[in-house]
Formats: structure tokens, C-alpha cells, sequence
């Protein structure tokens, strides 16, 4: 389209106003800005479905800043889904370390089994395919399909549904079902004939880079003159603020059992918090005052270890958020008394020498007490 024509577009104001035209211009403007501002990211360097896959993966919940050298070690590591699918999955947990979710991790790991068992080792390129394997959604899949295999796959993520909410002002819940319906048909009606993994990338970065969620940077937007709630001055109202989390605080202990230079570790059940991953006796700790305290530590890690031990001193006490729960972790010195390991296949519980402690995989607390007692 000329630009002469372009320039006469008045920004649409409902989904229903944005024409073929505006879509058009939406696609001209948006490539021509991504030529110039594309971020030089790791991922992109080798638009591999593999690593296309690990990077969305990695990426859910997790800023770009900090996925740059996760990203990096991984595939240093396992630089195919073969050798992903081969190890064991302590050792992708330990490599995850930190960087939260940790079912993202194990949930990577199973389907690298799986397309390596049912797929020969080549990732499906259909989207409902893809999103037969474990830990993949619409989104993934969409992301996998176009970045990796350039098909008209539309993308719907954090940064996409700003902006899409944004260009259509569209005040709704963006995560109802209506909202849903309402912003992937637009991610589908926008999507070019070619050159879908360029369009999808560059809709993406806009969102993180100028379409930002506090301080939309509209006077540098390619897009200002399409946007309904720049036009309109939504776009600080759009998307609406979620309500504020209400807190729960809660107060927990952490056990270092110690035994000939070992302590004791299990690995936490399917069920729990850190499923898959190892850490210290760790529980809620109900009683108040010091001595109900150690009463209720010595049936505690009884119960969840087999062993009697005698708690001494608090070495350090952490605070820390999971979700909506504020935390205060009291990590205990103990010594062990007698007792016989409660420990099974599904949830093993060891005597872990103090050097080894490097190899398992722990929560970011189960490090720091890690550290702490390997001084
Ligand atoms: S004009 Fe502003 S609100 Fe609209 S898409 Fe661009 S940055 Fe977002």
C-alpha cells in the first residue's frame, strides 16, 4: 500500500474497525521496525525447533534477562533433543537451578523422551501435534510452528496480549474466555501469507520493548497510528490492573540432620512443592516458643524421614515468596540420634556427604542452607 493511502487510515477503534488495510499497514510497519530493532538474543541466532522450544520454555514467567545465560548452559549441555532425552532428569533440574518452575523443567525433559521415542527425534510441525507433548500449549506450539517452521501459526503471550488488548482497546478480562476468543482470532487475522517468524518475533518484542506494561512508549510506537487506545487514551487503563495478591504469611523450619559429615536430604514427592527437586526435612512449623518448637521437629522429621534427631541452634532464618505465601524459613542445626531411613524408590531419603551436595538439584533456600553448612 502507498504511503500516501496509509497515512489517511484513522485508527480503528473496536476489533470490528480494523480493516484489511489497517491490518496491511500493521504488517508493514511492524517488519520495518523489527528490521531495525530486533534484539540480538541467543535463541535467535539458529532458529532451530529445539531451541525455539527451550527458549519459550524458559521464557514463561521469566525475564530475558535472566533466560540469556540459562539458555546459553543449557544448550552448552544438551545441544539436541537426543542428548536432552538421554540424562537423567536430576541433571536438567540441577542445570535449572533458580531459575524457578521447576516443572517446566521436568516437563521438558519427558517430552524430549517423547520425540525422541515417537517422533524419531524430529519435533512434529503440526501445531495440534506439538501440543501432544508434555508442558506444551497453544502458545509453545504456536511459537515452535512459526519461529522454527514458518507456518501461519498465530502466537498469544504475556506481551501479545498487551499489545493486541492495547490495539483494540479492548477493556475485557483478557484472560476470560470471551478475551481469549477475541485476541487469538486477531493474532490469526493478522498473520501474513509468509515470513510468519519474523511477524510473530517482531509483535513479541514490541510488546516487551515499547508496549511495555507500566510506561507504553506510544511516540516511539510504529503502531501509535492503528492503536485504538493510544487514540482513545486508554492505553495506561488497558490491560486492567489485576487485583493486588492478599498474603499469607507462614512460618517453616528446615532441618540440617547431621551425621559423620553427612546430612540427611530427601527428594521432595510428586505432591509437594518442589516436586523433583532435593532439599533438606522441611516443613510448616505450627508451635509457638522455643521448646514446642524442637517437640515439634523431633516428630516432624520423624515422620518424614524415619530418623529421631536432637534440634539445636537456629543457624539462620531466610525469608522468601512462593506464590501468595510470604515465608519464614528457621533453618535448624540437629544431630542425629537413631532411626532407619524411610526411604523408597518414589521418595528417596539419603545421607548425602557434604561435597556432594553441589550435584543435586535444590530450590534457591535449599542452596543457601547448602552453602551454609559446607562452610
Ligand atoms: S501506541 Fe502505545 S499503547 Fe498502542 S501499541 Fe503502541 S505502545 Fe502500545
Amino acid at each position: 500500500m502507498p504511503a500516501a493511502t496509509e497515512r489517511k487510515l484513522t485508527a480503528p477503534t473496536t476489533k470490528a474497525h480494523f480493516t484489511a488495510a489497517h491490518k496491511q499497514s500493521l504488517r508493514r510497519r511492524l517488519l520495518a521496525w523489527y528490521a531495525k530493532h530486533a534484539r540480538d538474543l541467543p535463541w535467535r541466532r539458529l532458529c532451530d525447533p529445539y531451541r525455539v522450544w527451550i527458549s519459550e520454555i524458559m521464557l514463561q514467567q521469566t525475564q530475558v534477562a535472566t533466560v540469556r545465560d540459562y539458555f546459553t548452559r543449557f544448550i552448552a549441555a544438551f545441544p539436541d533433543v537426543r542428548s536432552l532425552a538421554a540424562v537423567e532428569e536430576v541433571d536438567v533440574l540441577r542445570l535449572w537451578e533458580g531459575l524457578g518452575y521447576y516443572r517446566r523443567a521436568r516437563q521438558l525433559h519427558a517430552a524430549a523422551k517423547q520425540v525422541v521415542e515417537l517422533h524419531a527425534g524430529s519435533f512434529p510441525r503440526d501445531v495440534v501435534e506439538l501440543q501432544s507433548l508434555p508442558g506444551i500449549g497453544r502458545y509453545t506450539a504456536g511459537a515452535i510452528a512459526s519461529i522454527a517452521f514458518d507456518q501461519r501459526a498465530p502466537i498469544l503471550e504475556a506481551n501479545t496480549i498487551r499489545l493486541f488488548s492495547r490495539l483494540l482497546a479492548f477493556t475485557g478480562e483478557a484472560t476470560s474466555a470471551a478475551g481469549q476468543s477475541t485476541l487469538w482470532k486477531f493474532a490469526e487475522e493478522i498473520l501474513p501469507q509468509k515470513g510468519v517468524a519474523s511477524f510473530n518475533q517482531a509483535l513479541m518484542e514490541l510488546g516487551s520493548l515499547v508496549c511495555t506494561p507500566k510506561e507504553p512508549q506510544c511516540d516511539q510506537c510504529p503502531l501509535a497510528s492503528l492503536c485504538a487506545a493510544n487514540k482513545l487514551g486508554l492505553q495506561h487503563e488497558i490491560p486492567a490492573a489485576k487485583p493486588r495478591p492478599t498474603f499469607t504469611h507462614v512460618r517453616e523450619a528446615a532441618i540440617i540432620v547431621r551425621k559423620n559429615g553427612s546430612v540427611l536430604m530427601r527428594r521432595c514427592g510428586e505432591n509437594e512443592r518442589w516436586a523433583g527437586l532435593w532439599d533438606f526435612p522441611r516443613f510448616e512449623l505450627d508451635s509457638t516458643g522455643p521448646l514446642f518448637a524442637k517437640q515439634e521437629i523431633v516428630a516432624k522429621v520423624a515422620a518424614q524421614t524415619g530418623i529421631q534427631c536432637a534440634p539445636g541452634a537456629i543457624l539462620k532464618t531466610l525469608k522468601h515468596g512462593v506464590t501468595r505465601y510470604r515465608i519464614t524459613l528457621d533453618c535448624y542445626d540437629a544431630t542425629y540420634i537413631g532411626g532407619r531411613l524411610k526411604s523408597s524408590p518414589a521418595a528417596p531419603i539419603r545421607w548425602t556427604a557434604l561435597s556432594q551436595l553441589t550435584a543435586l538439584p535444590l530450590s534457591t533456600t535449599g542452596r543457601n542452607i547448602a552453602t551454609l553448612v559446607a562452610r
